[in-house]
């Protein structure tokens, strides 16, 4: 039996995974600012969490999974600095700050429904989670870790002897921090705002609460290490998130943490996953480019080819999106399905005795620190082996796939019967079209619409998928 193995940013080692309690693994992921729709990029750490979380079933653990939406206080820098992205969005969209939270959280939880990521147990807003934040902050004022400034009340660092122990933070890392900006009394350029009041000048905040240090609102790192431990106990199992994550974020959570609870480490793995660079270019909402997932269905690629793209790569690696890369994954997840669509039903049954030697092979791929590429492998194996049957390959698949949540078995339930006619029909309005028939070219499009088919013409010519 293959011991599971998770790579910890903390210890920057792979280490064997043993959860701190019997009971469920308690997971905690940091979920999105919701300001604007998610592009394909964001929706890395999530298909990372969810691939974390299946395979922590396979290897028979429960797991409590909680998640958070930050709806207010994460600013336009990570530096304290500049407007709240979500009363930024209100103000250019004309709405209000609520709505334009509320707006993007259903986006972005459809999406992931699009993907196949399962929602957590608990999903929790910073808005609704005022009160153990300010808690929170009173626990470390007590403790002395804080100090107020002319805009704010900030964590003081400087009483924390771990402080970017996580980020192995140095000197010259922080002084450059201090370049990007910071506001002028803080004592340190590492420290950080855990309430900010609203100001006093300027257009008034939408979102503002009454605390015992002044009208204002949270910081953005407190809402995690308040929500988290608020559900999942003053030291937990694992915190994922992105890259991006490690030297602001997760460290101020860590010092906040430690600070109020006294425990140390607070969390025992901290997992990371990697950049996807779009054209070269690093993909960020707040930096224009966005390509999301309507974009990609707009083409006629299905979510699941997205999913299959990211499991071509380990969590840590970086990925490259192109056009040319997800229509190779496009490819290869539809020989899957084709695959799946051919065994499924089958009764032809050879190669038990195989059975474990697969298993335990695809079980070593996912025990390496989630190596999903390696676990596909055995996957493809599995389908393509000469000795085994079709009963012993289907079993495989939909084992396999409660970890790759490829949702094989519902792909292939679709009839084939039916793909090969929607085809043909397709193919009639094609050449309808080429000829100039508008008229039959618009009731074939009708009739395919009744049918729940979503036609994409593009220069490629027609593509179709189920709506
Ligand atoms: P943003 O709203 O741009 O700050 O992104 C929210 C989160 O999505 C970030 O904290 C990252 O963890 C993740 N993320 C954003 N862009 C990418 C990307 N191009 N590749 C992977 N993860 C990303
Ligand atoms: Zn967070």
């Amino acid at each position: 039996m293959s011991e599971l193995r998770l790579y910890n940013t903390l210890t920057r080692r792979k280490e064997v995974f043993a959860p701190r309690e019997p009971g469920p693994v308690r997971v905690y992921s940091c979920g999105p600012t919701v300001y604007g729709h998610a592009h394909l990029g964001n929706m890395r750490p999530y298909l990372f969490a969810d691939l974390l979380k299946k395979t922590l079933r396979y290897f028979g653990y429960e797991v409590r999974h909680v998640m958070n939406i930050t709806d207010v206080g994460h600013l336009v820098s990570d530096a304290d600095e500049g407007e709240d992205k979500i009363e930024l969005a209100a103000r250019e969209e004309g709405v209000s700050a609520w709505d334009v939270a509320q707006k993007w959280t259903d986006v972005f939880k459809a999406d992931l429904a699009r993907l196949g990521v399962e929602e957590p147990d608990i999903w929790c807003k910073a808005t609704d989670h005022i009160e153990e934040q300010i808690e929170m902050i009173r626990r470390l004022e007590e403790k002395g870790f804080t100090y107020r400034t002319s805009d704010g009340i900030y964590f003081d660092t400087s009483r924390d002897p771990h402080y970017g122990e996580l980020a192995r933070l140095n000197l010259e890392q922080q002084q450059a921090q201090e370049r990007i900006g910071g506001t002028t009394d803080k004592r340190h350029p590492s420290d950080f705002a855990v309430w900010k009041l609203s100001p006093e000048e300027g257009p008034r905040r939408q979102m503002e609460w009454d605390s015992p240090w002044g009208r204002g609102f949270p910081g953005w790192h407190i809402e995690c290490s308040a929500m988290s431990s608020h559900y999942l106990g003053e030291s937990f199992d694992i915190h994922t998130g992105g890259v991006d994550h490690i030297p602001v974020h997760h460290t101020n959570e860590i010092a906040q943490s430690e600070g109020a609870y006294g425990k140390r480490p607070w969390v025992k793995v901290w997992m990371h996953s990697a950049w996807m660079m779009f054209e070269k270019a690093k993909m960020s909402k707040s930096e224009g480019t966005t390509v999301t997932l309507d974009h990609l269905i707009e083409q006629g690629i299905e979510p699941g080819a997205y999913r299959f793209f990211h499991l071509n790569a380990h969590y840590r690696q970086q990925t490259s999106y192109s056009e040319e890369a997800i229509e190779g994954s496009r490819a290869a997840y539809q020989r899957l399905v084709r695959h799946a669509r051919e065994l499924r039903g089958g009764s032809d049954s050879r190669g038990a005795d195989l059975v474990e030697g697969f298993r335990a092979r695809f079980r070593a791929a996912l025990a390496d620190d989630l190596n999903a590429p390696q676990a596909l492998a055995v996957t493809w194996e599995v389908v393509r082996s000469d000795s085994l049957g079709s009963v012993e390959k289907w079993r495989l698949l939909c084992e396999f796939d409660s970890v790759l949540g490829l949702r094989l078995e519902g792909a292939a339930a679709v009839d084939v019967e039916t793909d090969a006619r929607i085809d043909a029909l397709v193919r009639e309005r094609d050449e309808a079209r080429a000829s100039k028939a508008w008229a039959r070219a618009d009731e074939l499009r009708d009739q395919l619409r009744e049918e729940g088919i979503v036609l994409e013409d593009s220069r490629k010519g027609t593509r179709w998928h189920r709506a």
